[in-house]
């Protein structure tokens, strides 16, 4: 285990049941008190893609905020958000997916992703892979390519390495469990 790896898992805080029974909730948080971890954690989500070309870095609402915009301003990329319906102000594309229960939508503003951009996908955490693979839609909705998927948390279990995979194989994480 590298000692970003072991900081992280030391400093993310299980909270059980949370926001439902049965649900054990990785809440990062605690990272951000840490700013020198916080800058840590940036340069080890970075490292994967640093041979790579990256023309933006797409933000999950809102856990994916945090560090999508850290690591686009290393980058020295612009930063994209990606939000929950009816938060963002401008024209926007949709995309609807499904949840356990019903489906979500998420948008983007409608000129954020520039065609034939290759977008960095990032949030906090890859549990079924729904999430992410919505975001991937969006980009690939604007004639964009997904240069690759970053997390600071996989959930092994829940296989959501496998409906990424077939987008892009370039899936990384600081933590897996
Ligand atoms: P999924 O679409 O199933 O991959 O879920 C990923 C999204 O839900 C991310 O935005 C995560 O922040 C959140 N999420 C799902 N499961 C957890 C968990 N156990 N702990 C923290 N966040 C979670």
């Amino acid at each position: 285990m590298s000692s970003l790896e072991a900081k992280v898992s030391e400093a993310i805080r299980d909270i059980p049941d949370f926001p439902k029974p049965g649900i054990l909730f990785k809440d990062i948080t605690p990272i951000l008190e840490d700013h020198q971890l916080t800058a840590e954690v940036t340069d080890g989500l970075i490292k994967p893609f640093e041979n790579m070309q990256i023309d933006a870095v797409l933000g999950i609402e809102s856990r994916g905020f945090f560090w999508g915009l850290l690591m686009a301003q290393k980058l020295k990329v612009p930063f994209i958000p990606v939000r929950k319906e009816g938060k963002l102000p401008y024209k926007t594309l949709k995309h609807e997916y499904d949840l356990e229960y019903g489906s979500a939508v998420i948008e983007v503003h409608e000129d954020a992703i520039k065609e034939g951009s290759k977008v960095l996908i990032h949030d906090d955490l890859l549990a079924t892979g729904g999430t992410a693979s919505a975001a991937a839609s969006l980009v690939q909705k604007r004639q964009a390519e997904v240069a690759g998927f970053s997390f600071l948390v996989i959930l092994n279990f829940l296989k959501g390495t496998d409906v990424l995979k077939p987008i892009s194989p370039q899936i990384h994480s600081i933590v897996e469990y």
